[in-house]
C-alpha cells in the first residue's frame, strides 16, 4: 500500500500500526526477565497467570503471534486428515499461510455465517458420519470479534448454541480471540464467560491492546502442557521473553477499558461518513472498532479510492475489490477522526466529481 511519507497521516488501516507507548516501554525497560524454556521468565510467568485468571482457564502460555496460536491450536487438537470447521472468511482461511493444511495436516469445513455467527444447525449439518469413508469432524473453530465480519460479537446465546451442538458431537473446540476484549467491551459479556465455552482461547496483544509483540494462549492445565511441545516445535520458544511480556501486563491493566472509546469513534466514523458522502456501510452493524465501507454506490474500486486517501493522508485497507476497512485505535484521537471523516469526504467528492451535502462537523484542516 502506498504510504505518504510527510503530513500529519491518519493510519485507520489496521489496530496494529499502533506504537508502544513511553509508560509501556518504561514498563518494558524495567521488566524483570529469565529464561522462559528454563526455569522461567517472571515477567512471562506474570502476563500468563493474568491472561489465565481473566480468561477463566487454568494455564496459559506466551507466544510470538496469534497465527502462531491458532497453528498451536490447530496442531493440539487435530491428526493429519482431520476436519476443522470454521466460518468462511475466518482469519485461518487467509491469512495464516495455509497453516492448517501445511502444519497441522487439517481439512477446512468452511461455512455459510452472519458476520462470523454460525448457526447451530449449519454446525449441525457440517458433521460428518462415524464411517470410515468419512473424514473426522474433529475441531470448532470461533472468531470472535470476527475479523472479516467487521469485527462483529458473537452473542453469548449463538456462541452458546453452537458450542453445545460441537460438544455433543464430541468435537474440540478453539477460540480465536485475538479482539476477544473488544468483545468483552462491547457486550458486557466478560471474556471467560465467552472463554468458558471453549477448550482452547488466545488474545492477542498487538491488536487493540497496543502491544509490540505477542499473544497469550490459554487452557487447561494439561492442554497448556502439550500444546508447549508445539511452542517449541514451531520455534516459539523464546528466552528473556519478560521485555515483551511487560508490554502485555500493562496493556491489560490500562489498555482493555479503553477500547470503549475505540468503538465509540469507529462509529462515529461511520456516521460521518454515511451523513456526507454517498458510501454506505457494508456490514450491517458497527459492534466494535471496525468499519467496512461499501464503494458499490459510488462505483469506485477500493484500489482506486485507497491510493487516492493515501494521497490525502488517510490510511485504510481493502476487504475485497469494493470494501475498504478503517480501523480505529489507541494512536487515534476524535480530531483524527474528524480529519479522516473529510478527507474521505473530499476524496469521494474528487473521484465521483459531485456536489455533496455539507459536514455537520466541519474540521480546518491543519
Ligand atoms: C490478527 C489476527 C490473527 C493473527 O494474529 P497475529 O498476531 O497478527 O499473528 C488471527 N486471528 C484474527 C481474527 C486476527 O485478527
Amino acid at each position: 500500500m502506498h504510504r505518504p511519507t510527510s503530513g500529519d497521516v491518519i493510519d485507520l488501516s489496521s489496530d496494529t500500526v499502533t506504537r508502544p507507548s513511553h509508560a509501556m516501554l518504561d514498563a518494558m525497560m524495567s521488566a524483570e526477565t529469565g529464561d522462559e524454556q528454563r526455569d522461567g521468565d517472571p515477567s512471562v510467568t506474570r502476563l500468563c497467570s493474568m491472561v489465565a485468571e481473566r480468561l477463566g482457564k487454568e494455564a496459559a502460555m506466551f507466544l510470538p503471534s496469534g497465527t502462531m496460536a491458532n497453528q498451536v491450536a490447530m496442531l493440539l487438537h487435530c491428526r493429519p486428515g482431520d476436519e476443522i470447521i470454521a466460518a468462511a472468511d475466518s482469519h485461518i482461511t487467509y491469512s495464516e499461510g495455509g497453516g492448517a493444511a501445511a502444519l497441522a495436516g487439517a481439512q477446512l469445513l468452511l461455512v455459510d455465517h452472519r458476520q462470523g455467527e454460525i448457526d447451530a444447525a449449519r454446525i449441525r449439518a457440517a458433521l460428518r458420519p462415524h464411517r470410515p469413508q468419512s473424514v473426522r469432524s474433529r475441531l470448532l473453530l470461533i472468531e470472535q470479534t470476527f475479523n472479516r465480519g467487521g469485527g462483529a460479537v458473537w452473542s453469548l446465546d449463538a456462541l452458546e448454541a453452537a458450542t453445545d451442538v460441537a460438544r455433543e458431537a464430541g468435537l474440540a473446540i478453539h477460540l480465536d480471540g485475538a479482539r476477544l476484549f473488544n468483545a468483552e467491551v462491547a457486550s458486557g459479556v466478560e471474556a471467560a464467560t465467552y472463554a468458558k465455552l471453549v477448550d482452547t482461547v488466545w488474545i492477542d496483544l498487538t491488536k487493540g491492546l497496543g502491544c509490540p509483540f505477542g499473544a497469550v494462549f490459554a487452557g487447561s492445565k494439561a492442554a497448556i502442557e502439550e500444546a508447549w511441545r508445539y511452542k517449541i516445535r514451531l520455534g516459539g520458544g523464546m528466552r528473556q521473553a519478560g521485555i515483551m511480556a511487560a508490554a502485555g501486563v500493562y496493556a491489560l491493566k490500562h489498555n482493555v477499558a479503553r477500547l470503549a472509546e475505540d468503538h465509540a469513534r469507529a462509529k462515529r466514523l461511520a456516521d460521518m461518513i454515511t451523513g456526507t458522502t454517498d458510501l454506505t456501510i457494508a456490514s450491517p452493524r458497527i459492534d466494535t472498532n471496525i468499519v467496512h465501507v461499501d464503494l458499490r454506490p459510488v462505483g469506485i474500486t477500493a484500489g482506486a479510492f485507497t491510493d487516492h486517501l493515501a494521497e490525502a493522508g488517510v490510511c485504510c485497507s481493502q476487504v475485497d475489490t469494493h470494501t475498504l476497512r478503517l480501523v480505529t485505535h489507541l494512536d487515534c484521537d476524535d480530531r483524527d477522526i474528524d480529519i479522516a471523516a473529510a478527507r474521505i469526504r473530499e476524496a469521494e467528492a474528487e473521484l465521483c466529481g459531485s456536489s455533496r451535502r455539507p459536514m455537520k462537523a466541519e474540521v480546518a484542516q491543519p
